[in-house]
């Protein structure tokens, strides 16, 4: 049986790219969106379009009652998992720390962060040889924002992060006799439509000098650490938080 991943937000940037590159190295891929159902649609084809089943799950991270029942139609649809890639999140404007609306900030903390926690609870208790699973692996989905303490005007993005980066260290230690390795990846600024939503479509454009290797990335060079880290190809590494991002950070 093929080995079946599940990335939350697949329908676009870096999650679809995973998806895409997941099913060229032999992957089944369940993903999820948020609202974008044509978007989840052609991933989805692209995915079986080589040879691998696929589904699309409508579910919002950010809501917990959507989590059980995502992961409850990819027991029906798959029955096993064998990688996580904890994915979904949302950026923000540039706004002054003192005036980011609460609103705004408890959106941002219940996907980025409580979100993506009780999704990895659900997929750790699939893998859990305690539990009867088989082991696994899970990647989060951090941000170099995580270690910059977010960029000017987005403090609340980067503290969602920094709980993602304890997050990966804590699970990794409890879950490593489990049979489940846990790390992280920290992209810097990547090619994604997340920044236009933001409402700063030039911003790659304008900070790439500031970047070490002088240009953004792109969502495919994000997903290559992430499958690297799904792989058995990293089988001696937990509990690491792998920058995916131009030397931004250093
Ligand atoms: P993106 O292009 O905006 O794609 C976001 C994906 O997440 C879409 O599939 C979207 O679904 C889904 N999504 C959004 N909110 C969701 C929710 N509440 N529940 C479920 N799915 C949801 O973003 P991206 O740039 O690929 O970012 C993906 C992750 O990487 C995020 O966690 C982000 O913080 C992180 N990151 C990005 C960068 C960067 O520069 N791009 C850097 C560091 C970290 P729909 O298509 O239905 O909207």
């Amino acid at each position: 049986m093929s080995k079946v991943l599940l990335i939350t937000g697949g329908s676009r940037g870096i999650g679809a790219a995973t998806a895409k590159l997941a099913a060229s190295r032999g992957w089944d891929v369940a993903f999820t969106y948020l609202t974008n159902a044509a978007a989840a649609e052609k991933v989805a084809a692209q995915v079986r379009e080589q040879g691998r089943k696929s589904i699309a799950i409508k579910a919002d991270t950010g809501n917990l009652q959507d989590i059980p029942r995502l992961f409850a139609e990819l027991d029906a649809a798959f029955g096993r998992l064998d990688a996580f890639f904890n994915n979904a999140g949302i950026f923000g404007p540039a706004v002054p720390f003192m005036d980011i609306d609460p609103e705004r900030i408890q959106r941002i903390i219940a996907i980025n962060t409580t979100g993506a926690i009780v999704a990895a609870q659900e997929a750790a208790r699939r893998m859990a040889r305690s539990r009867g699973g088989q082991g696994g692996t899970i990647v989060h989905m951090s941000s170099i924002a995580s270690k910059l303490g977010g960029a000017t005007g987005t403090v609340d993005y980067g503290a969602s992060k920094g709980a993602i980066d304890s997050l990966t260290i804590g699970m990794a230690k409890e879950l490593a006799g489990e049979g489940v390795r846990v790390n992280a990846v920290r992209p810097g600024l990547i090619d994604t439509e997340i920044h236009a939503n933001a409402g700063d479509p030039t911003r790659i454009a304008r900070l790439s000098s500031s970047i070490p290797m002088q240009r953004g990335g792109a969502a495919e060079e994000v997903a290559e650490a992430v499958l690297w880290l799904c792989s058995d190809a990293s089988s001696y590494v937990t509990g690491q938080l792998l920058d995916v991002a131009g030397g931004r950070g250093l």
